[in-house]
């Protein structure tokens, strides 16, 4: 068993380290202030980090991407895990993998110019009524003679309003889902309202509303009826990459200032780290990170392996998320006031994390899934000796 990480990786985490540090760090605050990111500043980081190599890491060198396996994205996105979600998607992409299902000329009307970043695409799941349950989705197409017609409604969409195209999941049949690429701009395809959140301010949520949308039959991603599957194969990856790694990553950032401020901070004539009741937040939050990172890792491990970590990656995403949670929570205790004073990015931080256990999988839905897989399998779960 090896642990250790080669010259490469360790080049890789300095650069991309270095990168967020220089380029995005400086941007974050104005972004809270303002709420959004000035165009002109988020092509400046794109074509920055394009030429570094930065863009679109997760898809494969042949097609312009990183081409890195999954361990090597992960330790990426641990580091993306340091800056804000809008700058992530600016300056390092966000390609999700079912576009790697597009064939013919599907290539380069949607993957090549996603890959190379000259369009952004959304994926689009989520309805008002069919959250949680993203197979009770009431979104519609309808086959016609010269391709598909498409009547529903999306919401929460992250990044909606950055994005030329977007992936659909829509009902194809009675019991059956497929997945379109749908571009911006076509008509009866209607964005709505920016849906205000509690956190990720400069990422805009949208409703889309599709009234009618006519679409070619060159619009249909992988096989009718194999919408659900790539929806699900793709959340798969982003849970592990987007919510597990960043949340580590996070963690592992709040948790440096937490202990840089108990080491500075001082009361009483002692420093305040010196308080066992400080060093416990202190305590329980390295041991808690440490624990989160080897899941990820082991399940990105998994994956480049070719086994199936849909489990573990179940329990990856319910345990960082919820780490992620508990170091924020402390962090803004062991600041006291200034961890709730926006003088200080600590409340930032802390309101930008609680939506790692509600998307991609609420924690309740993973729980449930860990819970059945347990009963089924019993120790194979958890006792890697079975
Ligand atoms: C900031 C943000 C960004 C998002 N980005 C996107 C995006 O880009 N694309 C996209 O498609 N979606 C996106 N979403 C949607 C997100 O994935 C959903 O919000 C999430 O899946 C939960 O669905 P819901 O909000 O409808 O909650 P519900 O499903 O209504 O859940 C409400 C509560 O009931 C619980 N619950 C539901 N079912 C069960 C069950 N079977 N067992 C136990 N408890 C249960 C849940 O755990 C939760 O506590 C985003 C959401 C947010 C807030």
């Amino acid at each position: 068993m090896d642990f250790s990480l080669n010259d490469e990786q360790k080049m890789m985490i300095e650069t991309v380290r270095r990168f967020i540090a220089e380029e995005l760090k400086p941007l974050e605050d104005e972004i809270e202030d303002k709420g959004f990111l000035d165009p002109a500043k988020a092509q400046a980081i794109h074509d920055k980090a394009k030429s570094l190599g930065l863009y679109a890491m997760n898809m494969p060198a042949e097609l312009g991407g990183g081409g890195l396996s999954n361990m090597d994205r992960i330790l990426c996105e641990e580091q993306f895990g340091h800056t804000t979600d809008i700058l992530i998607r600016r300056a390092f992409g966000n390609v999700y993998e079912p576009l790697l299902h597009c064939k013919g000329e599907q290539v380069e009307r949607w993957l090549k110019p996603a890959v190379e970043g000259k369009r952004t695409c959304a994926i689009t799941i989520t309805e008002s009524g069919a959250g949680s349950d993203a197979a009770g989705i009431k979104t519609t197409a309808r086959k016609t003679a010269n391709g598909w017609v498409l009547n529903g409604s999306k919401h929460f969409i992250s990044d909606g309003e950055w994005s030329d195209f977007f992936l659909v999941s829509a009902r194809t049949g009675e019991k059956e889902i497929s997945m379109f690429m749908v571009d911006k701009g076509l008509p009866g395809f209607t964005v709505g309202k920016d849906q205000k959140m509690m956190g990720l301010r400069g990422t805009p949520h949208l409703e889309l509303f599709f009234d009618n949308v006519e679409l070619e039959d060159a619009a249909l991603l992988g096989e009718q009826g194999q919408g659900f599957k790539l929806a699900m194969g793709a959340l798969n990856v982003v849970r592990l990459a987007q919510v597990g790694a960043r949340a580590v990553g996070k963690a592992s950032h709040v948790c440096e200032m937490m202990v840089a401020y108990a080491n500075d901070r001082k009361q009483f004539g002692q420093r305040i780290g010196e308080f066992q009741m400080v060093q416990q937040m202190l305590a329980d939050s390295v041991i808690e990170i440490n624990a989160a990172r080897w899941m990820v890792y082991h399940a990105a491990w998994m994956l480049d392996q070719g086994l199936d970590a849909r489990e573990q990656i179940a329990m990856v995403k319910v345990h960082a998320a919820e780490t992620l949670g508990r170091v924020v929570d402390r962090a803004v205790q062991v600041f006291g006031g200034m961890g709730f004073c926006k003088e200080l990015p600590i409340e930032r931080y802390y309101r930008d994390s609680r939506i790692y256990r509600i998307f991609d999988g609420t924690s309740e839905i993973h729980r449930g899934v860990i819970a059945k897989s347990a009963m089924k399998k019993g120790a194979a779960l958890f006792d890697v000796h079975r």
